[in-house]
């Protein structure tokens, strides 16, 4: 059953504690920060209602609808699917909005992947994963990920100070398990539920950890407390701040205060085997859709920068196309990753289709690395005037706005108010706090750099440059016959290490 906007915004007034500024907040969906976002995700409820959008939104299975960013990824054709849903969603929101359930939802297709480590551990873990995943499709709530803890002293372990520094169990019941500790999670206040795992990643001999829990966190849990980063919207007017009016994702840090988690609902418990599988190959689907945030922000930008060279008669300098084809590189260089990620999609471990890892591993920091340098060429082409522009007060004012008219209109096309927005939508997209926040937002939010390579590594097929440098240089058998048996990482682990699951720990978020 797909919900519509005013189902997903009662189902979050389940009494939940969210503060906000220091005040507890009363009713989130409309919270003054919160409001606009929780209207986009509505709306994009509402859009699996809408005759316009339902059929880019949703698919048809047995004369009921479902929708298709939940949908488990089978066929090429579903993945292109997803794809245009989610481009469907950030044009209709008019911006970049990347923690709305699609992007979140794959975590849980990596566990459902690892069905054969849930089993060594218990057969219900694997039972539980398949029910979640039944349950996300046919209930369509709002699923966020819960990955990263307070962490504390990192020279420490967890046992030698403040224990909640990580989450982890303090009680076990008949009916399920107690927990402690805290998570920071982006959307949480306004979403449904949270996959929530560890970020440790190296167990070192110990096979069982109160610490190795993974489950489906019930966001209105008692105990649960939302402590909120202050809000971008209604810090100032809409007209001069577009974007962080409307599109702001709220981050909090959710404290597990004795949160109480029922058997149903726990993926993986004690067994650091099976957490450290689902650090291996969290990304494996949700980076997908991570990545394709950028390629919308890389449009932006360069849009932006664009619509203010034209205005100005600077696209005809050579020097200026030269930096317009830099940021179009960039771009078509993510649009490559994905693509071709698809394009050579292979069979996972649970009969599921996973973007080629390799390609999209390597997307992702391709797109993550470059997109710093890629908003500095942004704000280059904009232009100093993105920053001294004076508000829309000014332009408006009866007595001062005729010298805004006369200093911004460039010609009949080009008048004061158009050259005013599109200003203060550049300045929202590449100078505002809210954007250092979205671009540190891509820089950590799915795991911070060193993991973005540390995925890359374990996933790059290393066999064959082997093979092609062994063959030109005219090495010797000896060497090939050591280089692939003492190093089982050469083309079965490194290479196949995503299909097979036997990847090593060693990520972070
Ligand atoms: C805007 C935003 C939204 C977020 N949303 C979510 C969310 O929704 N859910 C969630 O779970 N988390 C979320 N996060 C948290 C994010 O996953 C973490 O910030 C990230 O994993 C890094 O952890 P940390 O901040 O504790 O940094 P630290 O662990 O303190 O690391 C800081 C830096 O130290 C270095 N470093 C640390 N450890 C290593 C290592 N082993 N090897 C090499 N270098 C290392 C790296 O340079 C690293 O970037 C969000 C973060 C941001 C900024």
């Amino acid at each position: 059953m797909i919900r519509n906007g005013d189902e997903y915004r009662d189902s979050i007034r389940d009494g939940r504690e969210v503060w906000m500024d220091g005040e507890k907040v009363k009713d989130v969906p409309t919270h003054p920060m919160f409001k606009p976002i929780v209207d986009i995700r509505a709306r994009i409820y509402d859009m699996q209602h809408d005759p316009q959008t339902r059929d880019d939104m949703t698919y048809e299975e047995d004369g009921d609808r479902f929708a298709i960013g939940l949908k488990l990824p089978r066929t090429h054709q579903d993945w292109h699917d997803k794809r245009a849903a989610t481009d469907k969603v950030m044009d209709d929101a008019g911006g970049v909005v990347t923690r709305v359930g699609d992007e979140t939802v794959g975590e849980m297709w990596s566990l459902y992947d690892g069905q054969d480590v849930l089993n060594e551990v218990d057969p219900q873990f694997s039972e539980n994963i398949r029910n979640h995943i039944d349950r996300v499709i046919t209930q369509d709530p709002f699923h966020v990920s819960a990955n990263t803890d307070p962490k504390g002293d990192r020279s420490k372990a967890p046992q030698d100070q403040d224990p909640d520094m990580l989450l982890h169990v303090v009680k076990e019941t008949d009916q399920g398990v107690v927990v402690r500790g805290a998570k920071y999670e982006t959307a949480a206040p306004y979403a449904n539920q949270a996959f929530t795992k560890p970020t440790i990643a190296n167990w070192g001999n110990s096979e069982l950890s109160d610490y190795a829990v993974g489950f489906i966190c019930d966001l209105g849990s008692p105990g649960i407390r939302m402590i909120c980063r202050t809000g971008f919207a209604g810090r100032a007017p809409a007209e001069d701040y577009p974007l962080s009016n409307r599109l702001d994702e709220v981050d909090a840090l959710v404290v597990f205060d004795n949160v109480f988690v029922p058997w149903e609902n726990l993926l993986f418990y004690r067994h650091t085997r099976a957490a450290t599988f689902i650090r291996a190959t969290l990304h494996r689907y949700s980076a997908f859709a991570f990545v394709q945030r950028i390629l919308r922000m890389a449009d932006l930008m360069i849009g932006a920068a664009l619509f203010n060279v034209r205005q100005t008669g600077l696209d005809k300098q050579p020097a200026v196309q030269e930096k317009l084809a830099q940021l179009a590189v960039y771009r078509e260089g993510i649009h490559a990753h994905l693509t071709a990620a698809i394009a050579t999609a292979e069979k996972s471990p649970g009969d599921l289709l996973m973007p080629n890892p390799s390609l999209l591993y390597s997307g992702r920091v391709h797109a993550c690395t470059q997109l710093p340098a890629m908003a500095h060429i942004a704000r280059e082409l904009c232009g100093g005037q993105i920053c001294v522009t004076p508000d829309a007060s000014s332009f408006q004012h009866a007595e001062i706005g005729k010298w805004m008219k006369k200093f911004y209109s460039i010609n009949e096309d080009w008048i004061a108010e158009d050259r005013r927005k599109l200003l203060a939508f550049a300045r929202d997209l590449l100078n505002s706090d809210y954007a250092g926040h979205r671009l540190t937002f891509q820089l950590f939010a799915q795991s911070p750099p060193f993991a973005h390579l540390a995925a890359v590594y374990r996933n790059f097929d290393w066999h064959e440059p082997l093979r092609c440098a062994h063959k030109a240089a005219n090495l010797s058998e000896a060497v090939w016959s050591e280089a692939t048996a003492s190093d089982s990482s050469v083309g079965q682990l490194f290479g196949g290490a995503a299909a097979s699951g036997k990847t090593p720990a060693s990520s972070n978020a």
